[in-house]
Formats: C-alpha cells, structure tokens, sequence
C-alpha cells in the first residue's frame, strides 16, 4: 500500500490536532492564528476555533501583557525566544486567571530567509510551579521557624554532616558566622571534630536512632579564653518516607544559668548543714547532761522531757548529715572504710540495736548470707536503717516488717519488706531521686526530705551493688539491695 502526499499532510495534521503540546502557528505582522490545535485551545481556555483571527483579538486578555510584543520582536529579528515558568494571564470561565507556562516562540523563515511565521509550543506547568511555591514557601516558614526558635537549632544534610541551616543562636553558640553554612561539621567547626559530638552524629546518621544528653559542657569562645557552658543536646533523624536518613535536626537548650544556680543551692547545702551541724552536738551533749542531772536529782518528769529533746536532736542530726552526705555523694567526697566482713554476723548486731528504737513493730528477720563481704560497714548499716524506718513510717496501719539476706550467684541480697502504703508504678524509679517524694493525700502526712532512697542508692551503688523495689500501690513494698559477695583471698 502507498501513501501519497495527501495522507501525509493529512496524517501530520491529525498528529499535530492530537497532540498533547499546545502549538499554534501565527502568521504575519497581524500575528493571525494560521493554526492552533486542541491543546493550546484548552490552554487559552477557547471552545470555539480560533483559527483566522488575529491573536490580539482572540485573546484581547494579552494586552498590558509582555507576549504581543515579544512576537513582533521575533517576527523582526528572526530571533526565537524561549520562556520557563512565565506568568500568563488568560481568561478561565469569565475571569482572568494566571498560569504558568514554559512556552517558545520559533521563528519560521521562507527561502529568502524572512520570517513568515511564528511557531509557538508551550507547556502548561502551573501544577508544578504552584507545588514548587508552596514547598518553598512551607521551607521558609520552617527557616524562619528555625530562627526565631529560643533554641540553638541547626540542620545537617548528608553522611559529611553538612551544615544546612544555623539560626544566629547556634551559631553565636559556635562562635562563627553565616560562612559556616554549606560547609562539613568538621571544617565548620574544627573544635568539634576534637569533641564528641561528630563521632555522635556520625551515628545517629548511620543508625537512625535519635540522640539526647544533658547538661553537656561545652568550652566555648574565641582564643584561649574559653568558657564552660551547659547545654542539653538533641540530634533527631529526618528521614525520606523510605525511612532513610538524610539529615539531623541538632537542637540545643542552653542550661548554663540553671547549672550555675544548681552550683550554689548545692554550695550553699553544704555550707548551711555544715554549720548547723556544730550547735546541733553541742545542743545534744548539753541535753544528755541535763537529763543524766534530773534523774539523779529523781526528777523523772522532767528528765524524760528532756529525753524526749535528746530523740528529737537525734532526727535533727539525722536530716543534716543527710544533707551533708547529699552534698559529699555530688561533689565526690562521700568517703568509704570498706573491710572484710562476714554479712549475717554484722547484719544481726544492726538490726539488734535498730530494732530497740522500734518497739512498736515486729521485725521478722530470715538469715541466710553467711558470706564475706568487702564494704563500708557503717554505710551499710546506715542503709538498713534508711530502709526500715521508711518501711515502718509508710505502713502505719501495719505493725510487721520482714528482712531476709540471702546469697543470689555473686551477691549478698537484702529484702527488707513492709505491709504499707506502697509504690505507684510511675514513681517506682524517681523514688531513688534526690528531693523527690510521692506527692498526694496519703503521703503529705509523713515527714521527710526525700533524701534517705537516693543517698542509699548511691552507696549502694559505689559498693559495686544496685537498689530495686518491688512495690504495688495499697499492696506493701519490698526493698532489695545487692553486694558482692569478695572473699579475702580476692575470689
Ligand atoms: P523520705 O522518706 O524522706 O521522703 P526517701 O528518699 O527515703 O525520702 O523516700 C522517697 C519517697 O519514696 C518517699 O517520700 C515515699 O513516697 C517513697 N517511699 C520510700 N519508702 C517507701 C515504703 N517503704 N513504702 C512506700 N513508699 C515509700
């Protein structure tokens, strides 16, 4: 079968009606449309042909507009002009509406080399500008999140933690300015490469796993004079919808301030329970005096008032070396006297003489760490104590407490168990806390600093052990603490 010429014009014009590309073909100074198919009708928003008319006519909308002129300037030049993402005005059902298009007008040219038509070929791209603007417009909003932030915030990008965004606050933080951005961490800031903090990022690049620490301290400022500041840290993944990593959101609180203030509420703990301590004994050895004088004076009334002072000026001494021991453990001066010692033997003569101030309870106690140990006597009594008198003030409606020792793999295990008032499961770990007390109707009644759990734990915990309850709300608490077990022979 042949095809003559005919088919051919015809099969190029279906071709050319049928494509998806607007084209449209304008023809003399009058720029009349000599062609247009359906696409670049649909663009102009034209039911009707408007093949034949003038373009300026068809499309009265253009006028005010850039594109009339810019045709003639190619029909006289003979130079083509391309456009991407140009504002066009057209009007849509009655109103003028904008789009954008990526458009060319190419000038045709006869054999004598003048220009006898335009070819116009466009490309409606508003869906794409449109996304592209509000993308934009949604990462200005998000810098400009990241600037007025009242944090040091920065965002890196890639395997070479590249700096993306700092806002002025991290970068004051850094010491650098603006030229930093774009830049690798590690030439941003060469400080850092000594610090932790690039290994860190690494990782969480790597893993995908998010990073916090506080109260970090970082030496910040220029040349040798350095100063210590605080910072809790944040390093958070962003990641594509694959789940891949492709950058860190670095966030940084400066608490130097708060640390400082920490600094000298602690300073001032220990100088305060220092000071009071000294009165305080002078007090209680004048007290003891005085009582010893009324009895042999057979005034008994009297003398078991001033008893009564003396076991008051025994609480009193007992809340201030708590604070004194608080104030040791923080800056690491709580001393230890470790000696070899056979468990059960000293834990009988503790509970003997602890047991004679509580007359009002029965102790119920189960021997069975017949083992040595290596530990500071004392500190070790002084953490039975702490946990019985917890387990007796929190169970007043319980006269019986229970401890048991018993030997588990390489460690001495104590239980010390009451029928009291118990431990909600979201308390069970801030128990060990510094000042923190279960708050609420039951508990407001009983008196205490909220030191005894934590002061324990971290003896316990330097002696090489660790402290765990067992504890159910309304249902009584059980105290564990673990030594190891150390033979003299070092085994
Ligand atoms: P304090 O008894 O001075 O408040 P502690 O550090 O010894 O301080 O205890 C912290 C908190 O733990 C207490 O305020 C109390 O709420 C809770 N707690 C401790 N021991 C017990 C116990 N045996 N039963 C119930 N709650 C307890």
């Amino acid at each position: 079968m042949t095809v003559d010429s005919t088919d051919n014009i015809s099969i190029l014009k279906t071709m050319f009606d049928e494509s998806p590309m607007p084209i449209a073909l304008y023809t003399g100074p009058g720029l009349i449309i000599t062609y247009a198919n359906r696409a670049m009708h649909r663009a102009w928003n034209r039911e009707e042909s408007q093949i034949g008319k003038q373009l300026a006519d068809a499309l009265p909308e253009l006028e005010g507009q850039p594109f009339i002129p810019i045709l003639h300037n190619v029909i006289a030049t003979g130079v083509a002009y391309e456009a991407r993402e140009d504002l066009v005005g057209l009007v849509a059902n009655g109103q003028m509406t904008y789009f954008y298009f990526d458009f060319t007008y190419k000038p045709l040219l006869n054999d004598k080399g003048e220009v006898w038509a335009v070819l116009n070929t466009a490309t409606d791209v508003t869906n794409l500008v449109r996304t592209k603007l509000q993308l934009e417009a949604s990462e200005q909003r998000f810098r400009n999140l990241l600037a007025d932030a009242p944090l040091s915030m920065a965002v890196y990008e890639g395997p070479d933690i590249r700096v993306l965004i700092a806002n002025d606050s991290m970068l004051n933080m850094w010491g650098k300015d603006e030229s930093v951005i774009g830049l690798p961490l590690a030439e941003a800031i060469p400080d850092a490469a000594e610090q932790p903090h690039l290994s860190i990022l690494k990782k969480v690049y790597e893993t995908g796993e998010a990073f916090h620490i506080d109260q970090q301290q970082l030496l910040l400022g220029a040349g040798d004079e350095k100063i210590p500041f605080w910072f809790n840290f944040t390093y958070k993944p962003l990641k594509n919808p694959e789940g891949k990593v492709y950058g860190i959101v670095h966030a940084a609180v400066d608490i130097s301030r708060l640390v400082q203030l920490q600094k000298q509420k602690d300073e001032f703990l220990g100088v305060a329970s220092h000071e009071l301590k000294t009165p305080v004994t002078s007090v209680k050895a004048y007290t003891q005096v005085l009582e010893r004088i009324l009895r042999a004076e057979g005034d008994v009334k009297k003398a078991d008032m001033v008893g009564k002072m003396d076991r008051q000026l025994d609480r009193l001494t007992g809340l201030i070396n708590d604070l004194l021991d608080v104030n040791k453990i923080q800056s690491g001066r709580l001393r230890f006297n470790p000696e070899y010692f056979n468990f059960d033997e000293a834990a009988i003569q503790m509970l003997d003489e602890l047991s004679l101030s509580m007359n009002n309870h029965r102790i119920h106690i189960d021997y069975n760490a017949d083992t040595t140990v290596f530990a500071d006597r004392e500190r070790i009594r002084q953490v039975i104590a702490n946990l019985l008198n917890n387990a007796i003030k929190y169970s007043p409606g319980s006269a019986d407490i229970w401890v048991s020792t018993a030997v588990s793999g390489q460690s001495v295990v104590v239980c010390i168990r009451d029928e009291g008032i118990g431990i909600a499961d979201e308390n069970k770990e801030r128990i060990f806390e510094q000042f923190f007390r279960v708050t609420g109707d039951l508990q407001h009644t009983f008196p205490g600093l909220g030191l005894g759990l934590y002061i324990s734990s971290e003896i316990i915990r330097t002696e090489g052990g660790k402290m765990w309850v067992d504890s159910a709300e309304g249902a009584g608490s059980s105290f564990f603490f673990s030594i190891p077990v150390r033979s003299r022979s070092g085994a």
